[in-house]
């Protein structure tokens, strides 16, 4: 079976100087129907460009570059014209973004913004218009519905807010929505009943879901499957359970270890030292070298390439041709 989304060697450059920078360098990755697949590392790891460019929405003067294809529903994203493009934005694949207060527009009412992609995608009169708009604020469970929809913006909570940002981006049933760190800006709890309704919504609609995050928590409560991205690459790729149990890249390995633990203090909590290179000063080699407790010397000279780990298990690292490797751990000084 074909995949809803298909993205094959997506690369997203910038000018710098006289030259280019790629933010976002060879990353392939799919989603299948109904799949919550969910792409994770630190910011600056070109998570974000990668959610963008399937909308067409890198902000320029960044560009997607030839070579690059994305495959949604069967049409390629990278060569329809404008129109089928507006048709495509927000009724088959929506975009839900990190902070609403700026996603949303403050002088319309939290009701007309929603009733506004149904104007746009459908030919329902205003009173069925209206009636779509204030169930579908019930169902991503706003009470008193009704009255919410007349109320502006900044007279909802935050929590309030993405939930009227969830409500706007599955009006039209979407077959993929795109999360960007949904709860990012939230406090535990609400993110807790934001990530519960997406997990409902997307059993009850059998929509796709991709979630961008820098949480492994949240990967853990809501993904099949994982896509680690590190300095605009795909370092690892595999279903939750075998990237939680059996993490193959050191990157990956960093990430778990930096999850706050039940019991555990604050201050024994691992970070990986040092930050993501940009892309204009990439380390030669494998571009997580300075921060690796096993780099030997061949990480400094060779890209590792994408290697099969398991069925459905990849990553990008010369431990797996040399296993050995592992046995040697030093501390990553920092810079
Ligand atoms: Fe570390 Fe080398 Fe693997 Fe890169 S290739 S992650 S530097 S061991
Ligand atoms: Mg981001």
């Amino acid at each position: 079976d074909r995949p809803l989304l298909d993205v094959h060697a997506l690369q997203i450059a910038f000018p710098a100087g006289n030259s280019v920078a790629r933010a976002v360098d060879g990353v392939s990755f799919t989603v299948a129907r109904g799949e919550t697949v969910c792409l994770v590392g630190e910011s600056g790891c070109g998570k974000s460009l990668t959610a963008l460019s399937l909308l067409r929405l890198v902000p320029p003067p960044g560009r997607i570059e030839s070579g690059s294809r994305i495959m949604f529903d069967g049409g390629d994203m990278l060569t329809l014209d404008d129109e089928r493009l507006r048709a495509i934005r927000g009724q088959h694949m929506a975009m839900i973004f990190q902070e609403p207060m700026t996603a949303l527009n403050p002088v319309l009412t939290v009701g007309d913004q929603i009733a506004e992609v149904l104007r746009v995608h459908t030919r329902l009169s205003r009173q069925e218009t209206w009636s779509r708009t204030v169930d579908m604020l019930a169902q991503v469970g706003i009470a008193d519905a009704a009255a919410r929809a007349k109320q502006y913006p900044h007279e909802l909570s935050g929590g309030m807010r993405q939930r009227v940002m969830i409500a706007m981006a599955l009006i039209m049933s979407p077959k993929l929505v795109i999360a960007d760190e949904p709860t990012t800006a939230l406090d535990v709890t609400i993110q807790a009943q934001i990530l519960e309704l997406l997990r409902d919504l997307r059993a009850r609609t059998g929509m796709a879901l991709l979630l961008i995050t820098h949480d492994l928590g949240v990967v853990a409560e809501m993904a099949s499957r994982v896509i680690v991205m590190y300095a605009g690459r795909v370092v690892e790729e595999a279903n939750v359970e075998d990237l939680f149990s059996a993490p193959s890249h050191p990157y990956t390995e960093g990430l778990l270890a930096a999850i706050p633990k039940l019991g555990q203090e604050e201050e024994r909590l691992q970070t990986i030292a040092g930050s993501v290179p940009p892309p204009t000063a990439l380390p030669s080699g494998c571009t997580f070298r300075d921060r690796c407790p096993y780099a030997f010397e061949r990480c400094a000279t060779e890209e590792p390439a994408l290697l099969q780990v398991g069925s459905a298990h990849r990553a990008r690292c010369h431990l797996i041709e040399e296993p050995a490797r592992r046995a040697t751990r030093h501390e990553v000084v920092r810079t």
